[in-house]
């Protein structure tokens, strides 16, 4: 599927950290936490294609 995808090349290996129902569209946004360190990484939504990428 092309946002899975689109994650794997963006996060890379994460594990789900929560979700949430999108304030835009109504489906899931998703938190993803990195593999290794377990920090939160950034957040998507498939229903809007929105991915973000926390800095820091
Ligand atoms: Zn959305």
């Amino acid at each position: 599927m092309y946002f899975n995808s689109l994650l794997d090349a963006f996060f890379g290996p994460r594990n789900i950290f929560h979700v949430i129902e999108c304030s835009v569209c109504g489906f899931d946004e998703i938190y993803y936490e990195d593999k290794e360190t377990k920090k939160v990484i950034g957040k998507a939504c498939s229903g809007c294609n929105f991915v973000q990428r926390f800095e820091n």
